[in-house]
């Protein structure tokens, strides 16, 4: 079985596979050509050929567009299937910015600046504090209006199945629409995450671009009724005792506990990481019920990995030791028992000692012509605090036994290349 890292990127690989076989009639077609289109630069010849080269005109002059089958509007595909719309370009890069000032300072300084701005009057009726919270994979978010120290109105926020940083995008923008609708112009928002106060202003395509688009039509909107608007996003330390913080940290959790508004998006984050817990999900399964195998997994229950085994890594393990080391843990060897089995000998008996089998169990603990040598095993078992008699699964997995049963294997010279016949004398 694959690693299952390297199983997501196949599954991956093979639903796009699956997509671009599709009809050109089928829903999903308009999608696929989105994403061609907004495909990075770089991948120039990714182009799909309807695109004209640049310079090129779409259509020509006075020509009405022609609407496509995929346009037509009886079309009943929900071409956004819950989840968060991203678009290209949202404003132009001339757009004027946002009134929106974000201090993150040190930690000390941000603890000084909080109860500066705090004491400024101007803000008393428009403090917030913000805060987002995971709770048991639901995420809330929520803002808690304070006005000298004390809480006046709290708002929570379910989203369901999310992130953290969400919910603190959703608390931040929370608690601007609610001091927006009272028409402060002086606006205080402190919150304890970096990342959301950062990601609410940016509209860049990207996961939780829908909020922050959210964030700038509400911002901008405001600004009609409110030109003066100033809004000072704050960052501060999480629970270190700040009692508005604490306030908007056990609303925050309480927001997870309640029903998600169904209308709510799924964020792209999210869906990423479905996808990822179902793959993983479905590969568990495959590697409890696979049927392949079995005499490696007999020995070692360690899921595939993309980091290579000590077995073909290790720089003081001969390649040939390496590979015989693989034959006895796969159980495709040149001992009788497995010859035998392929039709490749006439008995599966041991030439050594005339055991009836000679399998891997045999060869390496049982076979009394071989006894000798394995006292080199016994030593390396005992150095890695194996006492006792000798087994299977930890000769053949564990890394610093590797070098001992190489130089077993050496010794017994049975999985040398068979020498060919001598010649026959007449
Ligand atoms: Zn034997």
């Amino acid at each position: 079985m694959l690693p299952a890292q390297l199983c997501i990127e196949c599954d991956a690989m093979n639903t796009v596979a699956y997509y671009l076989s599709l009809p050109p009639s089928h829903p999903i077609r308009p999608l696929l050509g989105n994403a061609i289109a907004v495909a990075p630069k770089s991948l120039k010849n990714a182009w799909p050929p309807s695109v004209p080269a640049c310079g090129q005109r779409l259509r020509k002059r006075k020509v009405p567009r022609a609407v496509g089958s995929e346009e037509s509007p009886d079309t009943d595909f929900d071409e956004t299937l819950g989840m968060e719309p991203i678009v290209p370009v949202y404003a132009a890069p001339w757009t004027t910015p946002l009134p929106v000032t974000t201090i993150i300072l040190p930690k000390e300084d941000a603890l000084r600046a909080l109860e500066v701005v705090m004491a400024d009057k101007r803000r008393r009726d428009a403090t917030c504090f913000t805060d987002g919270s995971l709770l048991e994979g639901c995420a809330g978010g929520a803002a808690v209006r304070v006005e000298g120290g004390v809480e006046k109105e709290c708002i929570g926020v379910s989203l369901g199945d999310g992130q953290v940083c969400e919910g603190e995008m959703e608390g931040l923008l929370c608690a601007t629409t609610k001091v927006l609708r009272n028409r402060c112009h002086c606006v205080l928002c402190v919150a304890d995450s970096q990342a959301a106060l950062r990601g609410i202003l940016s509209t860049k395509p990207r996961s939780g671009q829908f909020c922050a688009i959210r964030y700038d039509q509400l911002i901008r909107n405001a600004m009609l009724i409110i030109p003066h608007l100033t809004i000072l996003n704050l960052w501060t330390p999480a629970h270190i005792g700040t009692d508005g913080n604490e306030l908007a940290d056990a609303a925050a959790k309480a927001a997870t506990k309640c029903d998600p508004n169904p209308d709510n998006y799924v964020s792209l984050t999210s869906v990423h990481h479905h996808i990822h817990v179902l793959s993983l999900a479905e590969w568990d399964t495959r590697w409890q019920t696979v049927k392949t195998g079995k005499a490696l997994r007999y020995l070692d229950r360690t899921p595939p990995s993309l980091i290579p085994s000590p077995l073909y890594s290790s720089s003081s393990l001969s390649r040939k030791a390496s590979s015989c080391i693989s034959q006895l843990r796969t159980g495709f060897t040149y001992l009788n028992a497995n010859r035998y089995k392929s039709g490749f000998t006439d008995s599966p008996s041991c030439e050594a000692c005339g055991a009836l089998y000679e399998t891997r169990t045999h060869y390496l603990l049982e076979c009394p012509a071989w006894e000798s040598l394995r006292q080199l095993l016994h030593a390396a078992c005992r150095d890695i605090g194996h006492f006792g008699p000798l087994h299977l699964s930890p000769l053949l997995t564990h890394p610093k036994l590797l070098t001992p049963i190489g130089k077993f294997i050496n010794a017994t010279e049975h999985f040398a290349w068979p020498c060919p016949p001598p010649e026959s004398t007449l």
